[in-house]
């Protein structure tokens, strides 16, 4: 926190006029050392001008939000703040500095899952920032697919349509990787982002995704997203009818080639550095049945001739020709935030991932997760309806949080 001086202006919210409210408030100034004053306005809110050292600031902030205030208190803006030495009027004076706002969600990524939910949220009236560092999963390929009503958009297309819609209803968007998450009970979640600064919510939504860990094949990285996929689902109308080579590391990949079938009648399963039992009889039965060719071999390079894929080499020598390879990455969730925040790991059939309820929230208070980064198989479709999902539970979660304290402050009014 900036220990230099700041003034202040915070709007109060609610039955905070005539209840001693103002009386209250003069005395918090006093003892947190801020020099102030507390106004009643004429649309009922109370205004208090504050100046003093932001931490302090930032702690009446916290009491006022706390809901041991006399009256009732629904809302408490910053409305402005700024060094008092600086010029007057201008926007970034004007703006409340980051460090003391604490906004009611913080969304981090803002793939399909992320920017959905930021949508939920932003039209929820809810007070959202997304913290983004431009890495989608998806970007290497040309087009998405299997999304009704966006069918062939570009990756890029698709999300900065997403950026421009939630932008409408107020939704902020910073550019940075966020470097950790840190919750603590019954206060704000905090975000530590990497210019530095740390974004503060009430509940925080990471929906940082995943990366696909390719086999060590000299080649594929290079025309991953192209002619080298992982689902036949986005990418396979696009190579229908084309020589498509599967490969396989271990006998939980197999059954994929069966699947590819579907949509070109010339398949070759390759059993690449195979590990494990051999494939089982009933499978490489189904596979002979259906027309699939079956190699063993480790595979060398891939063949590319005037940027197409023609081929692959077997590190034995022997060449296979092919127009398209589907292969089944190593899916790695980018979940290093949830787990240094403490959610809990389970097994899933992809490996481990973050454990989350039905809803998107962990077993971390305040700390919420939906798309990729939970769900591996979700596409764009289901990433975004996972963010959408935890936006208006997560929004559901803050009405109930705002109730119980309007109830409580009631209660304090009635002596009970
Ligand atoms: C090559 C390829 C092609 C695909 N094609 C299709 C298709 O045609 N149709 C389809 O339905 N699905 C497709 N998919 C799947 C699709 O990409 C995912 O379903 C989708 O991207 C999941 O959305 P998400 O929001 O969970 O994650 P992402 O889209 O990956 O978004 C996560 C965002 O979080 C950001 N981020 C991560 N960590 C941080 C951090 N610490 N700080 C700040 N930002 C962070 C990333 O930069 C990224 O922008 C494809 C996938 C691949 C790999």
């Amino acid at each position: 926190m900036d220990p230099s001086p700041l003034t202040a202006t915070l709007v109060v919210s609610g039955r905070v006029q005539g209840v001693g409210f103002r009386w209250w408030t003069r005395r918090r100034l006093e003892e947190l050392g801020l020099a102030g004053t507390a106004t009643n306005l004429p649309d009922g809110t109370v205004e208090i001008r504050v100046s003093g050292a932001a931490r302090d600031v930032d702690r009446l902030l916290t009491v006022l939000r706390g809901g041991a205030t006399p009256g009732h208190v629904t809302d408490v803006r910053l409305v402005t703040a700024g060094r008092p030495d600086a010029a007057e009027g201008t926007n970034d004076d004007d703006a409340p500095p980051d460090e003391l706002v604490v906004h009611d969600v913080v969304v981090v990524g803002g793939g399909p899952a992320g920017l959905s939910a930021a949508l939920v949220l932003g039209r929820s009236r809810r007070s959202v920032v997304v913290v983004d560092d431009g890495r989608p999963r998806n970007a290497a390929a040309d087009h998405v697919h299997g999304l009704l009503g966006h069918e062939g958009t570009r990756p890029l297309d698709l999300l900065a349509r997403g950026q421009e819609e939630v932008g409408r209803y107020g939704v902020r968007l910073v550019t940075a990787t966020a470097t950790e998450v840190l919750a603590a009970p019954g206060g704000p979640v905090a975000v530590r982002l990497s210019d530095g600064s740390t974004l503060r919510a009430r509940r925080v939504l990471v929906t940082s995704g995943m990366r696909d860990e390719l086999p060590e094949v000299p080649g594929m990285a290079e025309r991953w997203g192209r002619d080298v996929l992982h689902c036949p689902y986005c990418h396979g109308w696009e190579h229908r009818d084309e020589r498509l080579v599967v490969v396989a590391t271990h006998a939980g990949e197999v059954d994929k080639a069966l699947t590819v079938r579907q949509w070109s009648q010339h398949v070759t399963l390759v059993l690449h550095r195979f590990t494990g039992a051999t494939v089982d009889d009933a499978v490489l039965q189904r596979l002979a049945a259906t027309g699939v060719g079956v190699v063993r071999g480790t595979i060398g390079e891939l063949l590319v001739r005037e940027d197409r894929l023609v081929g692959l080499r077997l590190a034995d020598g022997r060449t296979l020709a092919c127009d398209a390879v589907v292969v089944q990455p190593r899916l790695v969730a980018r979940d290093d935030l949830l787990t240094g925040a403490g959610v809990a790991l389970e097994a899933g059939p992809f490996g481990e991932y973050v454990r989350t309820d039905a809803r998107g929230a962990t077993d971390v208070p305040g700390v919420w997760a939906a798309g990729n980064v939970t769900e591996p198989q979700a596409q764009v479709v289901t990433a975004a309806a996972d963010g959408t999902r935890a936006a208006i539970a997560i929004d559901h979660d803050l009405v109930l949080e705002e109730a119980d304290r309007a109830v409580a402050a009631a209660s304090r009014e009635r002596g009970d």
